[in-house]
């Protein structure tokens, strides 16, 4: 994992990707060099290893990482960019990373939860892949964050699953999950927190996975599975750095 972010952090797919010839207008000329870019880059990740289940493959496709990023940002490539309130969008190798580690509990129907879902990209995936039938549900307490996510979504592939209710973002601490639709089957923290917050495992299903950055100056990206008879095992995934699952104040005021 540590060669391949290596790797990974080399490559931007900007450089490899060409319009479509034929688009027409201003808007169809940027929308097809967008998803190409968004192909190109999740081919890179196929490449590397970093991307195995072809479920996986298709719903990064699916969701356009540009609509995401900031404008001026570079959304192809791979590495992590700010997008305001001290936080960042993570890069595409480790929302690919997650997305792996996750994928068993992201069947369809199941229920996945976001803690921390800042741009609402992981969330959106989440959705797609849960279906309809799941619930896909995002936790994230800047609040302009959550309203430009939910822009974000609208704009997405996901969007028509913010209007049937499986997928939603709601403006809160989310050291305390998001007890309404506990249990879930997949939680996953997109930020790094001290120690593991109680209310997480308590809301993990029996069977259930999360995933979550723990530590603050050195950190690892933990697997906690919840075994059928409430046992948790843990193990470590590998050395991630990701901002701090804080207060909002604490978070707010960082320099
Ligand atoms: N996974 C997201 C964002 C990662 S940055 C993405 O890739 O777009 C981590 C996010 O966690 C930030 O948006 C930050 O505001 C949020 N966060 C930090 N502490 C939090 C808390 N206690 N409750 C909810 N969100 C929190």
């Amino acid at each position: 994992m540590e060669v391949l972010r290596s790797i990974l952090s080399c490559f931007s797919s900007s450089s490899r990707t060409r319009a479509r010839p034929g688009a027409q207008s201003h808007h169809g000329l940027w929308s097809s060099r967008a998803s190409d870019k968004n192909k190109s880059m999740v081919e890179q990740l196929q490449r590397y290893g970093v991307i195995r289940s072809t479920k996986v493959a298709e719903v990064m496709e699916a969701i356009d990482r540009g609509l995401f990023v900031p404008l001026g940002g570079t959304p192809y490539h791979d590495s992590p960019m700010p997008i305001g309130y001290n936080a960042t969008i993570s890069a595409p190798h480790m929302h690919a990373a997650c997305l792996e580690l996750l994928e068993k509990n992201l069947q369809p129907g199941m229920r996945a939860l976001d803690v921390g879902s800042g741009t609402g990209y992981l969330t959106a995936c989440f959705a797609l892949m849960v279906g309809p039938e799941g619930r896909a549900v995002g936790v994230e307490h800047i609040p302009e964050l959550v309203a430009t996510s939910i822009e974000n979504i609208k704009k997405s592939a996901a969007a028509p699953q913010l209007n049937d209710g499986s997928l939603s973002i709601h403006v809160a601490d989310g050291r305390e999950g998001w007890p309404e639709l506990a249990p879930y089957d997949a939680i996953h923290v997109g930020a790094a927190a001290p120690q593991i917050p109680e209310a997480l495992i308590q809301q993990l299903k029996p069977g259930g996975r999360m995933v979550i950055p723990v530590g603050t100056v050195f950190q690892e990206l933990k697997v906690v599975d919840k075994k059928l008879d409430g046992t948790v095992g843990l193990r470590d995934e590998t050395s991630v750095q990701y901002v701090p699952l804080t207060s909002k104040e604490s978070q707010l005021h960082a320099r």
